[in-house]
C-alpha cells in the first residue's frame, strides 16, 4: 500500500530515534493531530496552552517533549505534571513510562494521596527526573521539603479546568510559585474558560494557542442512544443491552456512591463480572478495580464521575448512563470513556421519567440528537 502524501508520520516530527521506536512498540503511526501541533512548539521551548477532548492523545503531546528535554545525568526533577486524580496520576505516569522504554536511566514517579508517603520519599532521595503528581500530595512533599522544585525546567498542567473544577487552584498557583521563573509552562485542557484564562496570563509567558476542537463537544464515533424506563426496570434493561450488544467492557456511570454499591450487587447476582469504582474505597483497592478493569478480568465497571475522571482504557465497547448525570458536561465526560482514538463505542442512556428534562438539556448542550432506542426484547436476547 502506498502511504498516504497528506498523513504525517511520527518520523516527520523532529524526535530522537528511542521515542520513535517507543511510539511504534505502542502501535502509534502517526501523530493525532493535537501531537502534530504541540510537540513541535514545545520541543522549541516555547508555552504551551493545548486545548482537545478527550482521548486525543494530550499525554504523548506533553510526554514525547518532555522526556527528549530531560538531561538523563542530572537527577533532579526537571518535568512536573500535575494532574485532577490520583487514577489519573498513574495513568499518565504509565504512558510516559512506556514512551520512556528506550531512554535509558530515566526515572518517572507517580506521587499521589492514599500511596505510601515514605515509599514516595525514599523514591524521591534516589533521584527523579519526571514526577507526575496531584496537587495536594506535591504540595505535602514541598512542605516537608522532599520534593524539591528548584531546579524544574517543564511544568505540565494536565486537565487543567478539571483541576480548577476541582478546587486546586490555590495549590496549583503555590506550586507555580516555588519553580523557577526560567521554566516552560505548558496547559493542557478539554476546555478554555476564564480562570483558565487568568491562570495563562499569570503564569505563562507569551504562550502559542494550539487549538484542535470539532464543533461537537462529542465525538462522532459514538453511537449514542437512549432508552425511556422505568427507574425500577433499569437494571434488567441494562442486562439486556449488555447481552444485546455482546459488551465486553464496559463503563457504567451513576450519580451516587450509593447506587455504585447496589448495582454492582444486582450485576454480580445475575452472573455479570463487576466492580464498582468510588471514593470511599482505599486507594489499593481502586487501583486493584482498576487494573482487573484494564485487563478485562472484571468487564463491567460501574463508578461515580469523580473517580471515573479522564479514565483511559483501551478498547471499552461502551458506556451506560445509569443514572443522567447531574451536570451537562459529566455526560461530555462520561461518553468521552468510549470510541477512543478513531474507534467507535456506543453511549447508551438509561432515562427515567423525571429525567427526561435534563436529558433534553444535554442534548441543547452537546447540540446532537440522540436517537430514542427500542429496549431489546426477551425474544432478542434468547435469538
Ligand atoms: P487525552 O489525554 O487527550 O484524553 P490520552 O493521552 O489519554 O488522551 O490518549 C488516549 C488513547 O489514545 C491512549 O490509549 C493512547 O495510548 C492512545 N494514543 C495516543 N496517541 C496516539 C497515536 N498517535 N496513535 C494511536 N493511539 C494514540
Ligand atoms: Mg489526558
Amino acid at each position: 500500500p502506498v502511504a498516504d502524501p497528506n498523513q504525517i508520520l511520527f518520523s516527520s516530527l523532529a524526535i530522537s530515534d528511542e521515542l520513535l521506536q517507543a511510539v511504534t512498540d505502542m502501535g502509534f503511526v502517526s501523530p493525532s493531530p493535537i501531537q502534530a501541533e504541540a510537540i513541535p512548539p514545545i520541543l522549541a521551548g516555547r508555552d504551551v496552552i493545548g486545548q482537545a477532548q478527550t482521548g486525543t492523545g494530550k499525554t504523548a503531546a506533553f510526554g514525547i517533549p518532555a522526556l527528549e528535554l530531560i538531561d538523563v545525568q542530572d537527577r533532579s526533577v526537571q518535568t512536573l505534571v500535575l494532574c485532577p486524580t490520583r487514577e489519573l496520576a498513574l495513568q499518565v505516569a504509565d504512558e510516559i513510562k512506556k514512551l520512556a522504554k528506550y531512554k535509558r536511566g530515566i526515572r518517572i514517579e507517580a506521587i499521589y494521596g492514599g500511596d505510601s508517603i515514605e515509599r514516595q520519599i525514599r523514591s524521591l532521595k534516589s533521584g527523579v527526573h519526571i514526577v507526575i503528581g496531584t496537587p495536594g500530595r506535591v504540595m505535602d512533599h514541598m512542605e516537608r521539603n522532599t520534593l524539591k522544585l528548584n531546579k524544574v525546567k517543564m511544568m505540565i498542567l494536565d486537565e487543567a479546568d478539571e483541576m480548577l473544577d476541582m478546587g486546586f487552584r490555590e495549590d496549583i498557583e503555590s506550586i507555580l510559585d516555588e519553580m523557577p521563573e526560567e521554566r516552560q509552562t505548558i496547559l493542557f485542557s478539554a476546555t478554555m474558560s476564564k480562570p483558565i484564562m487568568q491562570i495563562t496570563q499569570k503564569f505563562q509567558k507569551d504562550p502559542v494557542l494550539v487549538k484542535v476542537v470539532k464543533r461537537e463537544l462529542t465525538n462522532t464515533n459514538i453511537e449514542q442512544v437512549y432508552f425511556e424506563v422505568k427507574p425500577k426496570a433499569k437494571v434488567e434493561v441494562m442486562c439486556r443491552l449488555i447481552d444485546m450488544y455482546d459488551l465486553k467492557l464496559l463503563l457504567v456511570f451513576c450519580n451516587t456512591k450509593r447506587k455504585v454499591d447496589e448495582i454492582v450487587e444486582d450485576l454480580q447476582v445475575r452472573g455479570y463480572q463487576a466492580e464498582g469504582l468510588h471514593g470511599d474505597l482505599r486507594q489499593a483497592q481502586r487501583n486493584n478495580v482498576m487494573s482487573k478493569f484494564r485487563s478485562g478480568t472484571t468487564s463491567i465497571l460501574v463508578a461515580t464521575d469523580v473517580a471515573a475522571r479522564g479514565i483511559d482504557v483501551d478498547d471499552v465497547d461502551a458506556v451506560i448512563n445509569f443514572d443522567i448525570p447531574l451536570d451537562e458536561e459529566y455526560y461530555v465526560h462520561r461518553i468521552g470513556r468510549t470510541g477512543r482514538a478513531g474507534k467507535s463505542g456506543r453511549a447508551f442512556s438509561l432515562v427515567g421519567r423525571d429525567e427526561k428534562f435534563r436529558f433534553r438539556e444535554i442534548q441543547g448542550y452537546t447540540k446532537v440528537k440522540v436517537e430514542k432506542g427500542v429496549i431489546p426484547s426477551f425474544e432478542d436476547i434468547v435469538g
